[in-house]
């Protein structure tokens, strides 16, 4: 990972966006290549039919994400995410989408929290389609961050039927308060916590679920999707592929496919 004053020298120099990408997140790839790369690896290794899959997303509400390609090849996804792409539509909203999958067909949830990057490699902001100014991306997260950043008093997120979404995310992120605002890059390490709770969050959902799938299996893809400004590709850093068979799904460890033998010889 570059350090922070080489990022410095190389902006000077005007820096391609993919080097401040990937100082950032070391393995991040652009959208497409992730869609090619993932839908590949499902129809070639898993042999899966991919007019069959049902496909959801739990991923923020902002409209920024548009980041993967996924949604080009996989048609009408499932929408479970809300502010902060936090799985807003629960346990309901993940049998709903149990009961949605098509007959012989599999299941698919591309899941994660996202991040502005400003064409200096500023993390947390970014400039959007049709705009010059720089805005926070995600703006809920860094909404969040600032509430609890704030130092006259200590911030305590009160739920209310006007804004629960971000009530919520904030009550479910404050058990991190203290790693978060004393990180180097608190924007940065928010979004690495809400990563973490979204995939728990997921995972826990669809062992919840396991009754209400009637496909055999449910791929699992997750990642922080990185947003630029227009004109460049957007970017997924993936962390987790996780493939569970539902028939065994309770004994199931699950712990990332990332590391199999078949992925690496892809
Ligand atoms: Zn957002």
């Amino acid at each position: 990972m570059l350090l922070e004053k080489e990022i410095g020298a190389l902006q000077e120099g005007g820096v391609p966006i993919e080097r401040l990408v990937q100082a950032a997140y070391p393995n991040a790839a652009t959208g497409e290549s992730v869609t090619q790369k993932y839908l590949g690896f499902l129809a070639d290794e898993y042999k899966s039919d991919l007019t069959k899959m049902l496909f959801a997303t739990s991923l923020c509400s902002d409209d920024i994400n548009v980041s993967t390609d996924f949604r080009k090849v996989l048609s009408r996804p499932f929408s479970m995410g809300g502010l902060g792409g936090f799985p807003f539509s629960g346990f309901t909203g993940m049998v709903a989408f149990a009961h949605h999958i098509p007959d012989d067909g599999d299941a698919f949830i591309f899941y994660g929290p996202h991040i502005g990057i400003t064409d200096s490699g500023e993390l947390g902001r970014m400039i959007r389609p049709g705009q010059s100014k720089l805005s926070n991306s995600c703006g809920a997260l860094m909404l969040a961050l600032e509430r609890m950043q704030q130092t006259e008093e200590v911030y305590v997120p009160h739920v209310v039927d006007y804004d629960y979404q971000q009530m919520l995310l904030e009550n479910t992120l404050m058990p991190f308060k203290h790693e978060i605002v004393n990180a180097e890059d608190p924007k940065k390490e928010i979004t690495e916590k809400a990563y973490f709770k979204i995939h728990k969050q997921i995972n826990r959902l669809v062992r919840m679920s396991k009754q209400e799938f009637a496909c055999n299996r449910i791929f699992l893809l997750g990642g922080i999707i990185i947003n630029t400004s227009p004109g460049y590709h957007d970017y997924v850093d993936i962390r987790s592929f996780t493939v569970y068979n539902v028939s065994d799904l309770e004994a199931i460890n699950p712990t990332s496919i990332l590391n199999s033998k078949a992925f690496k010889e892809l």
